[in-house]
């Protein structure tokens, strides 16, 4: 066997551990493997690379990759699950600017032959540029660097303008090559700088995912360019995962694209709304924990605000007290429930909690009717019942948990923050429902002890 066939054929052993990695990344049962398997399939990407044929500059290539895994392994090993937004950010972030430097050292050097080639290869630095650049704002806002949405009258046709201008040059650049490519890259970092700066935080992690998407792009237009079979494959993985991804967030939130790139969501929210009729109505640890300990069913709905708290652990210290008591306990995780989907899943696994007593929406909303208490920790805009009603409502049509439709409800937060949408939740308001105030992980504690003490 050659070195081409044998360099092949571990880019195929590569792609298949990414799309295997993948596909058992999406059961919580096997998404810790699924992780080492793609992991081990860009370890072997990496290293092939270096038996390429042509390749010189390994010194660089090494430093380069220890500066890389160095930054990524401490970074990777320190970041707490609420920041996890910011970092797959800066690290997508990084991605697409990887791929955007490629175009542009190769069209400066003049290696990009062919009509085809050379639009794909303009195509991957432009949407690789926007996605950097993009990200790194987004990376700003989601860590409190960047704390307004710049937002201006026409913004949208000032977009339009720096989108025409970058594919016109980017034309030219395919016309006659390599033309204008310093003015090229330069629009495109621009275009990804004004595109995201009027989003607002809020709307962040769709416009990472939709990042993450572009980037799986520009990745693997790129892999045409260099002729390098494991980034197209790696990049067509990550730009299809992306793009389900951001499909599933969306529909989660009941929102369009167009939507969350084009309008203010989060920010005009609590002008003008009305809040909702009745009060809330405090409750004693000590009451709650009885509620809770002579309950038959107990459904638990966490949220951001358990992530926060890092609660999980004394939450199922909690639900394994009432289990021991007799009580039916059941997890009821929204699909856009904290900053991330399966962000709750991954905190309850950390935790121990048995994938078997944890459901979606879908399997067990019919189910809060037969509760006699909706434990909600954190959780609040994917209880809010306006979703339902209020058509005016930023969050009108989302679909949401029926807590409100149990029995007795409790609420653990600390106080009379909103959620990620900015707007008070009718749930808390009503007759059946009781506010535990203080820290998520704080309560939980209590808890515990309370209901071992009955
Ligand atoms: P949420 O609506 O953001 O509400 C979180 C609540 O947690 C707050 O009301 C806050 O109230 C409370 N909280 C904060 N720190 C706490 C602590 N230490 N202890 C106890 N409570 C604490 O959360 P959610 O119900 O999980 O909803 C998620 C939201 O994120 C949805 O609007 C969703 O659309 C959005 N979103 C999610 C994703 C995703 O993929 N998951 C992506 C994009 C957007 P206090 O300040 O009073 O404590």
């Amino acid at each position: 066997m050659g070195a081409a066939t044998a360099i092949q054929a571990s880019y195929f052993i590569a792609a298949a551990l990414f799309i295997f990695g993948l596909k058992r990344m999406s059961s919580p049962v096997t998404a810790r493997s699924g992780i080492v398997w793609a992991g081990v399939g860009m370890v072997v990407a990496t290293l092939i690379t270096f038996l390429t044929p042509g390749m010189s500059n390994y010194g660089l290539m090494t430093v380069a990759i220890a500066i890389g895994g160095i930054a990524a392994w401490v970074t990777g090993r320190r970041v707490a699950m609420t920041n996890m937004p910011q970092m797959i950010a800066l690290y997508n972030g990084m991605g697409g600017g990887a791929a955007a430097a490629i175009a542009a050292v190769e069209l400066f050097a003049g290696n990009v032959h062919g009509p085809s080639v050379l639009i794909l290869g303009v195509l991957g630095g432009i949407i690789g540029a926007v996605s950097f650049s993009g990200s790194l704002i987004a990376f700003g806002k989601l860590q409190g660097l960047i704390k307004r949405s710049f937002r201006f009258r026409g913004q949208n046709i000032v977009n339009l303008l720096i989108l025409t201008g970058t594919l016109v040059a980017g034309a030219v650049v395919v016309l006659y090559a390599p033309g204008p490519v310093t003015l090229l890259f330069a629009l495109a970092l621009v275009l990804g700088v004004t595109m995201t700066l009027p989003i607002g935080g809020a709307d962040m992690p769709v416009v990472i995912s939709l990042y993450n998407a572009l980037t799986g792009l520009a990745v693997a237009f790129e892999g045409f360019v260099l002729n390098n079979a494991a980034m197209i494959i790696a990049g067509t993985v990550v730009g299809s995962a992306g793009t389900l991804l951001t499909q599933l967030m969306a529909k989660a939130m009941n929102r369009s694209l167009a939507n969350v790139l084009f309008s203010g969501f989060g920010e005009t929210a609590a002008a003008g709304a009305t809040g909702p009729a009745g009060t809330l109505k405090a409750i004693e640890t000590a009451d709650a924990a009885v509620m809770l300990g002579f309950s038959e069913k107990v459904i638990v709905v966490p949220g951001y605000g358990m992530a926060v708290a890092q609660a999980q652990h004394k939450v199922w210290e909690l639900c394994q007290a009432l289990i021991a008591r007799g009580v039916t306990v059941k997890f009821a995780i929204h699909p856009v429930a904290g900053r991330m989907p399966g962000h709750m899943n991954v905190l309850l696994a950390e935790a121990g909690v048995p994938y078997d007593l944890i459901y979606d929406e879908a399997e067990i909303n019919s189910e809060f009717e037969t509760a006699d208490v909706a434990l909600i920790i954190g959780a609040n805009d994917v209880v809010n019942p306006v979703a339902r009603t209020d058509k005016s409502s930023p969050i009108y049509g989302m679909p949401i948990l029926n807590a409100d439709k149990a029995k007795n409800v409790i609420v653990i937060k600390r106080g009379q923050g909103a959620g990620f949408s900015g707007i008070e939740n009718a749930l808390f308001y009503l007759d059946h429902a009781r506010m535990l105030y203080g820290d998520g992980q704080a309560k939980a504690a209590e808890l515990v002890q309370a209901v071992k003490a009955l």
